[in-house]
């Protein structure tokens, strides 16, 4: 069992699947080897119907497709295609958030308010909207409309690359991917890769570069910007994580998912004192809200909602036997759990319309009638709570304190307003490099060990770990976002760590808010009169899975950061596009990725980076 998680609450629930026959997303991994070696290694292809074709990569079979595609041509294909479903994924979640402001502004969505108005007059600003005399609705209608103009852009570049240092924008420009319109890159892309289009493995990399950009600098900073300005730019708030937040004595309501469109109104709905006092008729002490995944760390941000946990946990809180109704919206939410949930008294809730679960009830969201739906919900998962069985219960005890809430805006007030005494311990080597960990889990690798392990590493190291997504509830139930986990860092960030009472990993928040990395390093960048790649910094990313890691990856490193992968991409069978993806992307955009799949070697290859980019530096 340690082999499939770090996690004792995660070792606890496992065995008790085990023995009441639950099969989880580690046994069908397990039922899947060997996996497909012709996918593991990206030299397959089902783009047109006189496939599917793959290419024998030891050079005895077939070497070509029936059209005449090579290994290196699929590869680069099925990268570019996994790129554009990630950035699509990200930007439409940015989008719904566009819409929901509009409705906020123009009254269609009227459990909505504006609650960050400085943080919409300063985006007004980036857009060119005069804000002089304006409303906070009528702002917030000008900004939403623009907001939705940025994904057919017809302008010819998105507003918010803007952010980026002008040395890297110039670079953008020489290469040719500069992002014109999130839609259209994505588009672009699909067209890229069908049949007869784009067969250069260099060129297809080049547009999965740009179509990355167009997420991280388009859908996903504007998700991040459009959700504070909507539900609260986050500021450092106490909470707990792991599946010991779940009560036994309260009706439990996991939301999991990623747009806090919806989690923002379960979390509103949850405190209607009526329905407390129906829960309570019917003999729970309350309601007690969860987060899981994105959702989770979306509400752990702004409210403090306690994380039940990460990727892996999902079919782990149903196995519980304690929870009512997993609320679930788009993104990350596995197939198999309404089929787990029906082996216990759990509700399967869907809600988006552009995500069914085929056994779950379905009760579609709108933002017109926003809370009266997540009240509806909510009942549901109170009226569930009578069907509990004693019998099949069973809530970890595990359950650690965290501090998250680390915005852009929250690092600038507890650095006293300006990042210049950050620059200043940078420059004095206080503290090394800031490395951004991020991702999800993957059965592929013990849950959670990459993340901790390369976190406790770097921090001892005096390396600031800022984390979003799935990284982050993982140090939250490691306790390494805590004040007190100072102990654990060097000299040099302990000291600054205990002068400004934050923890030495920062939770930055979800996927999305990876954004919000992205303007911190922009920041630093132009506040030291360099370019991105100059700095001393890294990405990685030990237990990825999901597409939309592969688009960060993309726009990660096309924005000058190098980026370590802890489990291996599908692109070995092609050795053109490994070279340029490991090596060629370096005299590019100035940064590349590297593969390791051992945690304690991946951060002694961030941390040989930080000291070469340090030594580059001249400090
Ligand atoms: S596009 Fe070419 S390689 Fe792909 S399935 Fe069709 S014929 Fe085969
Ligand atoms: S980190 Fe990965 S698994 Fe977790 S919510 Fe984000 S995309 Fe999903």
């Amino acid at each position: 069992m340690p082999d499939k998680s770090r996690d004792p609450a995660a070792l606890v629930l496992l065995k008790k699947a085990e023995r009441e026959g639950i099969e989880v997303a580690w046994d069908r991994y397990r039922l899947q080897q060997p996996q497909c070696g012709f996918g593991l290694l990206g030299v397959c292809c089902r783009n047109c119907n006189m496939g599917p074709c793959r290419v024998d990569p030891f050079g005895e079979g077939p070497q070509k497709g029936v059209c005449g595609a090579d290994g290196d041509t699929m590869v680069a294909r099925n990268l570019l295609r996994a790129i554009a479903a990630g950035a699509a994924a990200h930007s439409d979640h940015g989008r719904d958030v566009a819409e929901t402001l509009l409705g906020a502004a123009t009254g269609k969505a009227p459990d909505y308010r504006i609650r960050d108005e400085a943080k919409l007059r300063r985006l007004a600003a980036e857009f060119g909207i005069k804000p002089d005399g304006e409303t906070p609705a009528g702002l917030a209608r000008e900004v939403a409309e623009q907001a939705l103009d940025e994904f057919g852009t017809r302008k010819g570049f998105l507003h918010l690359i803007n952010r980026a240092p002008a040395k890297r924008r110039a670079l953008w420009d020489k290469l040719g991917i500069t992002p014109r319109g999130i839609d259209r890159e994505v588009v672009e892309a699909m067209h890229r890769t069908h049949m007869g289009v784009d067969n250069d493995p260099a060129s297809l990399i080049l547009h999965g570069l740009r179509v990355g950009l167009s997420d991280g600098w388009g859908g996903s900073i504007l998700a991040t910007e459009l959700s504070d300005i909507l539900f609260g730019t986050p500021v450092p708030v106490r909470g707990r994580a792991n599946l010991g937040v779940l009560k036994e004595d309260a009706v439990n309501i996991v939301v999991h998912g990623h747009e806090p469109i919806l989690s923002e109104m379960i979390v509103q709905a949850a405190q209607d004192p009526e329905l407390v006092q129906y829960a309570r008729s019917l003999g729970a002490s309350g309601i007690n809200l969860a987060g899981m995944c994105c959702t989770g760390n979306e509400i752990l941000m702004r409210h403090g909602v306690p994380a039940a946990g990460n990727f892996l946990q999902q079919e782990l809180a149903i196995v519980t036997g304690a929870v009512e109704a997993m609320v679930v919206d788009v993104q990350c939410i596995m197939p198999s759990l309404p089929q787990v949930a029906s082996c216990y008294h759990t509700k399967i809730i869907s809600t988006s319309p552009k995500a069914r679960f085929p056994g779950a009830l379905h009760i579609p969201f709108s933002e017109e009638h926003a809370l009266a739906t997540a009240a509806r919900i909510v009942k549901e998962a109170v009226d569930n709570f009578p069907n509990r069985k004693e019998d099949r219960l069973l809530i970890p005890h595990e359950a650690t304190d965290y501090v998250a809430g680390f915005s852009t805006e929250a690092i600038l007030a507890a650095l006293g307003g300006t990042l210049n005494p950050l620059l200043d311990i940078i420059k004095a080597g206080t503290i090394k490099g800031i490395v951004a960990l991020v991702g999800c889990n993957n059965p592929r690798v013990p849950q959670d060990v990459g993340h901790v392990t390369i976190a406790r590493k770097l921090i001892a190291e005096d390396v600031l770990v800022v984390e979003t997504g799935c990284a982050a509830i993982a140090s939250a139930k490691a306790g390494l976002l805590l004040p007190e986990a100072a102990e654990l860092a060097g000299k040099g960030l302990a000291g600054v760590c205990r002068a400004l009472g934050i923890p030495p990993v920062l939770h930055m928040g979800s996927c999305v808010d990876i954004s919000r990395i992205l303007t911190v390093a922009a920041a630093i960048a132009n506040a030291l009169g360099v370019d991105i790649s100059d700095l001393p910094v890294a990405g990685v990313a030990p237990e990825w899975m999901s597409e939309k890691a592969v688009s960060i990856g993309a726009y990660v490193v096309a924005s000058g950061v190098f980026t370590v992968l802890g489990t291996v991409p599908p692109v070995l069978g092609s050795r053109a596009v490994t070279d340029i993806l490991t090596r060629a992307a370096q005299n590019l955009v100035g940064a590349c990725f590297a593969v390791e799949e051992d945690p304690v070697k991946a951060a002694d290859l961030i941390l040989a980076h930080i000291a070469s980019q340090r030594a580059r530096l001249g400090i």
